[in-house]
């Protein structure tokens, strides 16, 4: 109760404060940051995503800033041959302005990728965008094969009919599947975590029978076993699927999965605009803040 206490108080505490415990989600506040991140996980054997921090934008020239960034990150990923694709979210390029807005800037991007051999994942906000993110993936995977792909959730009731729609629309389905981050209503979600356990691996073996290309992403351990259970099911080979996690949670489980062959990609974000990404993670498994806190009181006993 106190680890929760403290991580829904962070954002009210000082940007450095909240920084010591968050930094394990961040590759940093530059690209550079970034790049070097991928280098250290490309040599530990894991690919990388690379995200630019900074969601929820109402302003033109931060969308447009985002667009030059993106670009700046695949020109990099080229040269430097780091083995990474990119995910982008639609709030942080402009949508919130209009749809026409983000549309013009997320295509942009993904035109540049797609010139440059780089795949883009679509991450998925909250549900006013599902329905967008959802159509301009498959627009912009008819327009540029395989250029993209996008990301469902298991929490939200909707997801086994998007499963439906997206297969039966494209020839191979490329989607991160996780449980989902954001709050909410109980109409559209479930809001019970016995109950998305149930959906993701309901929703995974659907996307393997409809031979759709899977980043199983999460560290849930009742998750990972339940889908090591339907690869071997439906026989599937190493490069068939892969799994995702966040840079800076269960370490452990990351070494396991690479010493087990399977393919493992982590998320990196990176950008001035840490905070609000990090007080979600924290938010997410406040025992962090618990163990921080344990850890910088003992430290130099
Ligand atoms: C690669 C990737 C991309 C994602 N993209 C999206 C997206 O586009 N849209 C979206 O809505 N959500 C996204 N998510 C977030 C996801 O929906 C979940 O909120 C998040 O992964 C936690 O769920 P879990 O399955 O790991 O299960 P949990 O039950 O939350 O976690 C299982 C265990 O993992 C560890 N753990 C989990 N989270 C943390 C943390 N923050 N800090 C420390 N330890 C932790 C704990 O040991 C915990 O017991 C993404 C997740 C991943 C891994």
């Amino acid at each position: 109760m106190f680890n929760t206490l403290i991580a829904n108080s962070m954002p009210y505490m000082p940007k450095a404060f909240v920084g010591f415990f968050a930094k394990r989600y961040v590759a940093g506040a530059t690209p550079e940051d970034a790049f070097s991140m991928t280098q250290a996980l490309n040599s530990e054997g894991a690919m990388g995503t690379i995200d630019l921090l900074g969601e929820f934008t109402d302003d033109i020239n931060k969308a447009k800033q985002t667009v030059e960034m993106y670009k700046l990150v695949l020109d990099n990923i080229k040269t430097k041959n780091l083995d990474t694709n990119i995910s982008i979210k639609p709030t942080a390029f402009g949508i919130l302005l209009n749809q026409e807005t983000s549309t013009k800037y997320m295509t942009e991007v993904i035109n540049y990728a797609y010139g440059k051999g780089i795949f883009v994942r679509i991450d998925m906000e909250n549900h006013p965008y599902t329905d967008y993110t959802i159509d301009l993936y498959l627009t912009l995977s008819k327009e540029m094969p395989k250029s993209c792909g996008t990301v469902l959730q298991a929490c939200l009731k909707r997801t086994q009919d998007d499963i439906k729609h997206i297969t039966a629309s494209t020839e191979q389905a490329n989607i991160r599947l996780c449980k989902g981050i954001y709050k909410e209503p109980d109409e559209i979600a479930y809001n019970n975590r016995k109950k998305v356990q149930e959906n993701f691996l309901e929703c995974l073996e659907l996307l393997f029978q409809k031979k759709a290309y899977v980043g199983i992403a999460t560290h849930d351990d009742v998750l990972i076993n339940g889908a090591m259970e339907l690869i071997k099911k439906y026989k599937l080979e190493k490069h068939e699927y892969e799994f995702q996690m966040l840079l800076g949670v269960r370490s452990e489980l990351r070494k396991r999965l690479l010493a087990e062959g399977h393919r493992l990609r982590i998320y990196t974000p990176f950008g001035e605009d840490w905070l609000p990404y990090s007080i979600r993670r924290l938010k997410e498994n406040p025992a962090i803040v618990g163990s921080a806190i344990k850890g910088f009181l003992t430290c130099g006993r």
